[in-house]
């Protein structure tokens, strides 16, 4: 006899910022959903990464929903720039304004996914061995959501406590009185690094790689202000999805080798003291392009921390050298640098001294031996494709997703992928993503897939499906975007290079969200070119 199992219109697998928008767009339809969700809360990023110093570095006020023009008039932001908690309370508070809870099972993975050819169905299964059925299967799994533990042999033995940034306890961490090692120095660490070494009774930081950082210049929001912008707040927005980041700034006109080096440090300068992600980057046209004006911007960021840092060894360590300024995702940070002037902060460079391994009592490099009461790795995740290809995702033919983007991600604009019929992916790779503000490409991704299944719906079309021969253009058009730029040329998590064994591609889409949105667009309106409908 066949198992009975539930059917619904759409599965959406993640309960973060697109999962949850995702909801209640095909709610909105009529759809029935049933969304899963690992975490025992929604809130995706902003509930997994507690770690001190958690925060967006994006601009509350932007990064927000937008859909709702009720909820941004009401949600009042407290900082520029806002903490892990309160993005939290934010995202519980549209849960709960829209009632999304009831259609979210919490603390449940999906463990596959496998279409049906027969009936054009996806049966989704979780870990605990629930079987679902549903014509629609939406990855809202997030782009930094598998935490990556460092390849470092020995954390078994570890006798003491130890934490990833990407999985912190509820509760908190008090490393009063501790000896502490954090290893990794990306966002994750420069934003909990300073907070660390002000609790820690010594602090040890493994670095491998230097990051640019630059002053977040955090503060409260000033109410007028917050005002002012609710008033504009639609022209903002729309400011927002037209540029090229997913933040409305003016553009540059000038190439940085154009002028001279008074009025480049002027420029720079300026985009230092705003403590902004793109202020620098956008200084001038041809940052991202052209490596010699790109080491304008990187030579003047490296002078600011020779400044910051007092002893000249340790500032020489602490400045990036092997990538563009921009090609890795740059951080803005709250007394990162000064942190290195603390007399209980010692900074090792992992690359003249290797970890070797992880002791009962600590961390081994190459030249000596570290004891601590407590390691936080701040190592990273398995970016823009982990959370996907840990599911066992199955579309035609049996064919497993993993084996498919062996050799790096093929999708068509990030949303679908030849092969997987009705399966979509929000802020997949292949669209701007990562690149961007998220909250813009979420809803950018969220309203495509919603007005797709509607026209889907009312054309009486069973299933979409990417054609190999748009997949193939789209992806040689994202490759050829990003060689047209320096980012291939840094080992980044953009280019999965901080996996081991990770094919070496640059994944998300550097033609700009404004770009992306146009095309996305065109391909709706011209009845969903480069899919196949049946
Ligand atoms: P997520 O928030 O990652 O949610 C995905 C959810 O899917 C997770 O809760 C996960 O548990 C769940 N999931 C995954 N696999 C499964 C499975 N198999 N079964 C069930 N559930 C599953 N973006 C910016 O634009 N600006 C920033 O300043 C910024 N700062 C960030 C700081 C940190 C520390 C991190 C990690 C990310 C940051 N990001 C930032 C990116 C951030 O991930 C996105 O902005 C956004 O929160 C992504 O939302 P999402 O819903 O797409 O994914």
């Amino acid at each position: 006899m066949q198992e009975r199992i539930e059917e619904f219109d759409a599965v959406v697998v993640g309960a973060g910022l697109s999962g949850l928008y995702m909801l209640h767009e095909l709610r909105g339809q009529g759809l029935s959903v049933r969304v899963y969700e690992a975490g025992d809360g929604v809130g995706g990023t902003w509930f997994w990464n507690r770690y001190p110093g958690a925060r967006c570095d994006v601009e509350s006020m932007e990064y927000s929903y937008s859909f709702s023009p009720e909820l941004e008039q009401e949600w009042e932001w407290t900082e520029k720039y806002p903490t892990q908690p309160e993005i939290l309370r934010y995202i519980e508070h549209v849960a709960d304004r829209f009632d999304l809870r009831r259609d979210v099972v919490l603390q449940t993975r999906v463990e596959s996914a496998v279409f049906d050819e027969e009936n054009g169905r996806w049966t989704v299964a979780t870990e605990g061995g629930e079987r679902v059925s549903a014509q629609f299967c939406i990855m809202a799994t997030g782009c930094l959501s598998t935490s990556k533990t460092p390849e470092i042999p020995g954390l078994e033995t570890f006798q003491g406590r130890w934490y990833h940034t990407g999985h912190w306890p509820h509760e908190g961490v008090d490393f009063t009185g501790l000896r502490v090692g954090v290893v990794g120095t990306g966002s994750s660490g420069i934003q909990s690094i300073p907070l660390i070494a002000e609790q820690a009774e010594h602090l040890t930081v493994f670095q491998r790689t230097p990051n640019f950082a630059m002053p977040a210049g955090n503060r409260p929001l000033d109410p007028a202000q917050q005002a002012d912008l609710k008033a504009r707040y639609p022209e903002h927005r729309q400011a927002a999805r037209e540029s090229g980041f997913g933040i409305p700034v003016p553009l540059p006109t000038q190439s940085a080798l154009e002028v001279d080096a008074a009025e480049r440090d002027r420029a720079y300068q300026a985009g230092w003291d705003k403590g902004s992600l793109v202020s620098i980057l956008l200084s001038y046209t041809d940052t991202i392009v052209d490596k010699a004006a790109n080491d304008t911007a990187a030579e003047f960021v490296r002078n600011k921390i020779r400044e910051m840092v007092h002893d000249p060894e340790t500032a020489e360590a602490l400045c990036p050298n092997d990538h563009p300024f921009g090609t890795k995702r740059p951080c803005l940070d709250t007394n990162y640098f000064a942190t290195f002037n603390r007399p209980n902060v010692d900074l090792v460079d992992v690359r003249r001294t290797p970890l070797q391994e992880i002791t009962p009592t600590g961390l081994r490099t190459s030249d000596r031996e570290y004891a601590f009461d407590a390691l936080v790795f701040a190592t990273g995740f398995d970016a823009m494709t982990g959370a996907l290809t840990s599911i066992d995702i199955r579309g035609r033919d049996g064919v497993r997703l993993k084996e498919r983007w062996a050799e790096g991600p093929r999708a068509y604009l990030g949303l679908g992928v030849a092969g997987f019929p009705n399966l979509f992916t929000i802020t997949g790779p292949g669209s701007p993503s990562v690149l961007s503000n998220m909250m813009v490409s979420i809803e950018q991704h969220v309203e495509w897939i919603s007005e797709c299944v509607a026209f889907l719906r009312e054309r009486g079309h069973s299933t979409i499906e990417a054609t190999e021969d748009a997949q193939d253009a789209w992806v040689q058009h994202v490759q050829d975007a990003g060689n047209m730029t320096l980012y291939p040329t840094a080992n980044s998590w953009y280019m999965g290079a901080n996996v081991e064994g990770k094919p070496r591609v640059f994944m998300p889409y550097i033609g700009g969200v404004g770009v992306y949105r146009q095309k996305c667009d065109d391909v709706a309106a011209k009845g969903y070119e480069g899919f196949a409908l049946a």
